[in-house]
């Protein structure tokens, strides 16, 4: 269905079609007799009105406990107590599970506002939007860091993402756009794992980055021959929970503001787009679109997201990882994610050129 959102977006040339779709979608701030409801100290709005706003028509399974909220564009499933929903059948975790409150469905007014509008509205109600022309890719690790490590097959996360890296740079730059990476040989940034990730921060600032993308690859410790797939982390929304993960999960900075923070709504379009790309182009399995405040996303000024292309601690996945055509293939789906997402930006300057 996001593919059907985004030929539109290439048709719309129509100025005048624009401002008719802008106009039947901003509007959107919560109306005052809209259901509003404050549980557990966090604030919650009518998942059917919420939905309503965007022309979503409701539909409610297992007693009212699911609900489907369905477009010819967007299908969103979510479902009481799960942070887990589905957003065009990918994997979403939201930063509060959906309550079931006196036979309504309320999702969160933070999720309302920075997960669903971003992929709903695709940034027509935003003032400022981004530009897309310098892109800084970060390969995670480095020197005496090798990140995580398959002895059985003697490869390591700081040569892989490395590599991933060079071939997403090529990718990017034969589509035109201006391509820093934060380290191009095996090495670390920093005299500590703080200073080393600062550093990366600061390279992209210094580059005038519009988008940072760090890459990385994965592992568990348990049931690892059985978990592989692609994860895709965008910065946690200020007062939300991050995606449960005890190793990753930084909630005590929940009620801090992140400079990051700043591009919730960019950040959540361009997680999206890049994520949609990998779990279709890659067959790989979907571990979902979620939140972590990891520093790199923290301290960014420009949108940005943390890829978790693959897991090291699976034999099989590590397998295809070791291959270069298969590190080709996440670069080009990522480059397809920017794409797509840079197609988002030009419709949105696009239609207020038009106005
Ligand atoms: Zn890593």
């Amino acid at each position: 269905m996001g593919r059907i959102w985004q030929a539109g977006l290439a048709r719309l040339t129509n100025p005048l079609l624009w401002l008719g779709l802008a106009l039947l979608f901003i509007g959107a701030p919560l109306q005052a007799k809209e259901t509003a409801v404050r549980l557990g100290g966090v604030n919650y709005v009518s998942a059917e009105e919420f939905g309503a706003r965007f022309g979503l028509k409701a539909h409610a399974a297992k007693s009212g406990r699911a609900l489907t909220l369905k477009s010819i564009w967007t299908t969103l499933e979510i479902e009481a107590d799960s942070r887990e929903c589905s957003v065009n059948g990918l994997r979403v975790f939201l930063g509060n599970a959906p309550r079931l409150h006196r036979g309504r469905l309320l999702i969160s007014r933070v999720d309302a506002e920075k997960l669903f509008t971003p992929v709903l509205l695709a940034g027509l109600d935003e003032k400022n939007v981004p530009a897309l022309r310098t892109i800084v890719i970060d390969p995670g690790h480095g020197g005496r860091d090798p990140g995580k490590e398959n002895h059985r097959l003697h490869v390591n996360e700081k040569t892989m993402v490395l590599d991933t890296a060079m071939r997403l740079q090529r990718v990017l730059e034969s589509l035109g756009y201006r391509v820093i990476l934060t380290r191009t040989d095996d090495r670390h940034l920093g005299e500590d794992k703080t200073a080393d990730l600062l550093k990366r921060n600061l390279i992209a600032k210094q580059a005038g980055a519009d988008l940072f993308i760090s890459l990385h690859y994965n592992a568990v410790g348990s049931n690892a021959q059985r978990v592989t797939g692609v994860e895709v982390y965008t910065l946690t929304p200020q007062h939300q929970y991050s995606t449960a993960d005890p190793e990753h999960d930084d909630d005590k900075g929940a009620a801090e503001l992140n400079a990051g923070n700043a591009f919730d709504h960019w950040n959540m379009l361009i997680g999206y787009h890049v994520h949609r790309r990998m779990i279709e182009e890659l067959g790989a399995s979907d571990r979902g679109l979620k939140r972590a405040r990891w520093a790199v996303l923290r301290h960014a000024e420009c949108p940005g997201i943390l890829i978790e292309a693959g897991f090291l601690s699976n034999d099989a996945e590590t397998r295809k990882i070791m291959t270069p055509a298969y590190r080709q293939k996440i670069a080009e789906a990522i480059a397809h994610g920017v794409q797509a997402y840079g197609a988002v930006l030009a419709g949105v300057m696009k239609q207020r050129a038009g106005q």
